[in-house]
């Protein structure tokens, strides 16, 4: 299809180009023919010196000529290329037919314009051109010698003035005199054959720059249609993703948020499993949209920098939680080098930052087996800005040299055979260098094939607050707190309004509050919404974006409007991530917007931040977490609450389940019965409870013995399997210990 196409311009291009010259042509040989007109008329008048009979001669073929190309002209279409070849003969013939009965000079400046035109088309022209305009000089020149039709020159030779052209003493001379053949050859063919090709060879050049230029502003207008089309093109690709990615992103987040529900309240060790891989995949699957969504967002210009100030500690942080899981899953070490010596505030736009640094650390750990991944971080301070280099360094497979140019073309992908089961899109290096030079930086690469890779680029930011960064690892322990610590309330008097078309995402919203002892009212519909609002009043209301009928933007106009929920904070629910910019929202009239699928841990702090301080009561602590933590150095406790997104209540319900495993029964029961396949199950889920409470070094220990009894069962199983079991017991007398629990579990 595409092939035909291209086919098919071409042919209509060639055409195209066909017509012109032909065009061309035409009206040279028009003015060719007004030059000879003038010039007969002033012979007439006595003007020119050449006899009237030979003018009238030359004059009445031409125009004979002149007139059969018009009809034939008229009858054939301009773009066919046998019309072309008639009309440069007809060109030649009157050349022939004047030259004989005119002087050549008088017949070259009359075909200039001619000349220009046939010079127009292509290299076989030309040589066409060449052997006609050579055939015709010589019918010219012996032409009028032998059979007495005379150009003007050779009247004069005939007339005998032969003798002021030659000197009769040299011997050459008066050989070639006594033979006319050559005479003509030598003095009159030879000579005016080189002057007309140098004459066409010049015309060729003149006329290959005007051509060119002709030719150049045809291809800019051209290239300006193409590019027009290409962008209406992504103006509807665009268009298209945004449709999509709210089309996608709405059932995302019902199965995420059901799914959250399961982790929350069912008990049982497998369906929590499963439902950690739903997580999973839908995480994977929302960070695809997304790369998708920002990599259009980038081409179409839309993507912007946002400046404000943040705390480079707090980013640093944020990565750490976000790649050590994976990095962990893989059993690689995650090393994060920051002088502590770097100032902690800056001026710029920490999201795009953290996108960059986040595409480079996850394709670090993506492409590496085994080793370290590091972040390595330094500093130039100048006097009011910084120079901060990021170097990402891995010890994976690296790019092969020649793949190494290639990097960062738009979902270009390498050594594709050995990463066959690397997921990926190929459009996160294209996004990281966007956005760099969107940040006026620029990516350096250094790979060595088989031994690993470094990413590394420079960004100057302004300094905020000279105060040095210190112990990044510190402040990580402290942002944990602080979110911990505010989604940890109750609300029983507040009273919210949510308003979404899907039962489903009511029903998650529902759940996800229920801990809050918030009243929640739904509606389903904008006008519902708006009969709710009617009979009562609310703490904080929260619209969803798209729905039929009147959508959440119209719902808040139609309420301002009626004077409905004055005062109240109405917050925008959108699963819209292109159109999702918050200004656009506030300019609304939105007080906020939460992007689906909802984050449990935004909610709430959007919930906190919204409602009167009067409805919110502070929860008080059932246990004492901080003490657990400090006193089983076995358990990593930042890593455990990632996995329960900052949610201590959730995490303490977790790690009390995590001690109540009766792992040591079933494990020795499947050991017993030589039952690899239901010890591999059973191994394969202890790793990830271990890892989700932050056990990492009982996770890493589990991995091990699951890697080893894929088929069957090790020599030295019952020693490792012991080791598990003792540091297992150890980390639950250490948990009851100091819970004081009366634990059920049998050891
Ligand atoms: P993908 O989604 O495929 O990872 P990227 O644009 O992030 O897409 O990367 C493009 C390609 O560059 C990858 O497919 C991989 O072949 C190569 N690549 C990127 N980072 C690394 C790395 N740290 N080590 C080795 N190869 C890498």
């Amino acid at each position: 299809m595409e092939e035909a196409k291209k086919n098919d311009e071409i042919s209509i291009y060639l055409q195209d180009k066909e017509y012109i010259a032909n065009n061309y042509v035409l009206k040279c040989y028009a003015v060719t023919m007004l030059v000879y007109m003038v010039a007969c008329l002033l012979n007439l008048m006595g003007i020119f010196v050449i006899e009237q009979q030979l003018m009238r001669n030359a004059f009445v073929p031409s125009a004979l000529i002149y007139i059969v190309v018009y009809i034939v002209a008229r009858f054939v279409s301009l773009s066919n290329t046998k019309l072309k070849y008639f009309i440069l003969f007809c060109i030649i013939l009157m050349f022939t037919i004047s030259g004989v009965f005119l002087t050549y000079h008088v017949v070259l400046v009359m075909l200039l314009p001619i000349l220009y035109a046939v010079l127009y088309s292509s290299k076989p022209v030309i040589r066409y051109v060449l052997i006609l305009t050579i055939i015709s000089t010589i019918i010219v020149v012996y032409g009028g010698y032998y059979f007495g039709l005379c150009d003007a020159n050779m009247v004069l030779l005939t007339a005998g003035r032969k003798s002021a052209y030659v000197s009769e003493e040299s011997f050459l001379v008066s050989a070639i005199n006594s033979n006319p053949g050559l005479f003509l050859m030598l003095y009159f063919i030879i000579p005016r054959c080189l002057i007309y090709m140098a004459f066409v060879a010049v015309c060729s050049s003149l006329f290959s720059i005007v051509s060119g230029s002709v030719e150049r502003a045809r291809l800019t207008t051209a290239l300006e249609k193409e590019k027009e089309e290409a962008e209406r093109a992504n103006r509807a690709k665009s268009q298209f993703l945004a449709r999509m990615s709210h089309e996608i992103r709405t059932p995302v987040n019902a199965v995420m948020g059901m799914n959250e529900m399961i982790i929350r309240e069912s008990r049982e060790e497998n369906i929590r499993e499963y439902a950690f891989d739903v997580k999973h995949a839908a995480i994977e699957l929302l960070s695809i949209i997304n790369e998708i969504l920002d990599s259009s967002k980038i081409e179409s210009g839309k993507m912007e920098i946002v400046c404000a100030d943040y705390n480079i500690g707090s980013l640093l942080n944020d990565l750490y939680n976000m790649i050590q899981v994976k990095a962990r899953e893989k059993g690689l070490q995650l090393i994060f080098d920051i002088d502590p010596s770097i100032p902690s505030d800056y001026y710029g736009d920490d999201k795009r930052i953290k996108q960059v640094l986040l595409n480079l650390l996850s394709n670090a750990v993506k492409y590496t087996e085994q080793g370290t991944i590091t972040l390595k971080l330094r500093c130039r301070v100048e006097d009011s800005v910084a120079v901060l280099k990021y170097s990402v360094l891995d010890t994976g497979i690296g790019i092969r040299k020649e793949d190494l140019e290639k990097t960062g073309a738009c979902f270009s992908r390498f050594d594709t055979n050995r990463n066959r089961n690397v997921e990926g899109t190929g459009l996160g290096l294209n996004i990281v260098l966007q956005l760099l030079k969107l940040m006026g930086s620029e990516l350096q690469i250094q790979s060595e094939y088989e031994k690993g890779s470094e990413f590394s680029f420079e960004l100057v930011q302004k300094i905020v607050d000279q105060k040095e960064l210190g112990d990044f690892r510190k402040k990580l322990l402290e942002a944990s707190e602080r979110v911990v610590y505010q989604t940890e309330f109750i609300a029983p008097r507040a009273k919210i309004l949510v308003v979404d078309d899907s039962q489903m995402n009511l029903k998650v919203f529902r759940n996800l509050l229920k801990k809050t002892k918030i009243r929640v009212a739904e509606a389903e519909s904008g006008a519902q919404g708006l009969e709710l609002l009617k009979q009562q009043d609310f703490d904080l209301i929260f619209l969803d974006h798209m729905m039929p009928g009147m959508d959440g933007i119209e719902m808040l106009h139609t309420m301002r409007d009626r004077g409905l929920g004055k005062g109240t904070p109405v917050i925008m629910l959108t699963a819209n991530a292109i159109l999702g910019d918050r200004e656009k929202y506030i300019e609304e009239g939105f007080d906020d917007f939460l992007s689906k699928p909802i984050v449990s841990e935004k909610l709430f702090r959007t919930i906190r931040h919204f409602l009167p301080e009067e409805c919110i009561e502070e929860q008080k602590k059932k246990r004492n977490a901080d003490d657990v933590w400090d006193k089983i150095p076995e358990i990593n406790f930042e890593m455990g609450m990632t996995t329960c997104s900052g949610d201590k209540e959730f995490y303490f319900e977790l790690l009390q389940d995590f001690t109540e495993l009766p792992i040591r029964e079933e494990l020795n029961e499947w050991l017993k019965g030589q039952d690899v396949k239901n010890y591999c199950i059973r191994i394969h889920a202890f790793k990830n409870n271990a890892y989700s409470v932050g056990a990492r070094e009982l996770g890493n220990l589990a991995y091990e013995i699951e890697k080893r009894t894929t088929e069957k069962f090790p020599e030295d199983i019952e020693e490792m399997q012991e080791r598990l079991l003792l540091q297992y017991d150890s980390i639950c007398r250490k948990y009851r210990a100091i819970m004081g629990s009366k634990s059920t579990q049998k050891d």
